[in-house]
């Protein structure tokens, strides 16, 4: 069985026209890490505060371990959960020192075992020379993996973590990534993470859920989401693509489409017609010989890769969107080249 099972949650918040959360289901496993991704107002925070106790569904049950934390009966409080929380400021007291700031959600504990297990914590993020400081005299990474040390001090069942990358820069936020999810690891500790940003999403997560007004769009891990995103919102709110209409063939697995025929990476299980097709740019490689041709209209130089934007010649008019394909920074292209690519089968998918 699930460690954590969110069955059928619904939320409806007072003079609210739609549901904020609709029909929730999700089961997580122990030690699994999870993220909760979508645009604003899907309904992600909602559904982390309803976990926390912070907030009570309208219908539906919440399980975390052993425990029924939430149903029509009855609604444990926050503080019976076994939730270890981190919000997006990290919410340190300032007045404190950091040692002491950890030993806070250990009152319960006797004096010489709550140093003992502050001090253990603080070994596992990093920081055990930094006990005797205050939030204001670490950075912004020193402080987070203080509020996650907080979080794990008195074991909980599960840590919950409110966009926690989102306060800071792009070098600091890639390390994080990395340190959090390690931390995480080693604890075996599960944990919900909310963030709008897909690449938060995809280097933590075992699993994504991917929201959308407050219904799930898809749960899967990073990989498999970006390969067969499940329709055309995750298609793209997961990276960039392509979306072409096609149409299937009798075989199950080419589809004929304005740019000609585009084969999927596997026989579709049944026959239909009119069928949306994902392709991810990178799917697209420049080929001396291939079968794709089309003439470049637009080249954005992103350091890593070009972004080309190509015509192609056998479109019968302007109004299809030109295929954005990426191409080595290497290779020397610009606007009015013609060029030729192939589509790797594996980065096609039928999304509709
Ligand atoms: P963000 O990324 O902006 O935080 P989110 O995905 O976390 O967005 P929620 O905060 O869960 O979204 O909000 C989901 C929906 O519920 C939104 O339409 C929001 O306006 C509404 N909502 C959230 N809290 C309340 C509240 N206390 N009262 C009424 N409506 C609310």
């Amino acid at each position: 069985m699930s460690f954590i099972q969110l069955e059928n949650i619904t939320k409806v918040f007072a003079g609210g026209e739609k549901p904020a959360v609709d029909h929730l289901q999700l089961n997580i496993n122990k030690g699994e890490i999870i993220t909760l991704l979508g645009p604003s107002g899907c309904g992600k925070t909602t559904t982390l505060r309803m976990i926390a106790g912070f907030e009570n569904p309208t219908n539906g049950t919440i399980q975390i371990g052993d425990n029924e934390v939430f149903s029509d009966a009855h609604s444990l409080p926050p503080e019976k959960r076994g939730i270890g929380m981190v919000f997006q400021d990290y919410a340190l007291f300032p007045h404190m020192t950091i040692i002491k700031n950890v030993m806070f959600g250990l009152n319960k504990w006797g004096a010489r075992e709550k140093r003992k297990r502050a001090k253990e914590v603080l070994e596992l993020v990093g920081l055990e020379d930094y006990g005797s400081r205050y939030p204001t005299q670490l950075s912004g990474g020193q402080q987070q993996r203080v509020a996650l040390a907080r979080a794990l001090a008195p074991k909980p069942n599960v840590v919950l973590m409110d966009e926690p990358f989102s306060n800071l820069d792009a070098g600091l936020r890639e390390k994080m990534r990395f340190d959090v999810t390690n931390i995480l690891r080693k604890t075996n500790t599960t944990a919900i993470i909310v963030t709008h940003d897909q690449k938060d999403a995809f280097a933590v997560s075992d699993r994504v859920v991917v929201m959308k007004d407050g219904l799930i769009q898809q749960i899967a891990a990073p990989k498999e989401m970006y390969r067969c995103p499940k329709n055309c919102f995750v298609a793209q709110f997961v990276g960039k693509t392509n979306l072409l209409t096609g149409t299937m063939d009798t075989d199950l697995r080419n589809i004929h489409t304005h740019i000609g025929k585009v084969t999927l990476p596997n026989e579709w299980q049944e026959r239909l017609d009119t069928v949306k097709l994902s392709i991810r740019p990178e799917g697209c490689s420049l080929s001396d010989e291939g079968a794709y041709c089309g003439q470049v209209e637009r080249v954005t130089y992103s350091g890593e890769y070009q972004e080309l934007h190509v015509r192609l010649h056998n479109e019968p008019e302007l109004s299809e969107e030109p295929m954005l394909i990426y191409a080595p920074v290497e290779k020397d292209v610009e606007i009015g080249t013609i060029v030729s690519f192939d589509i790797k089968p594996e980065l096609v998918a039928l999304v509709e």
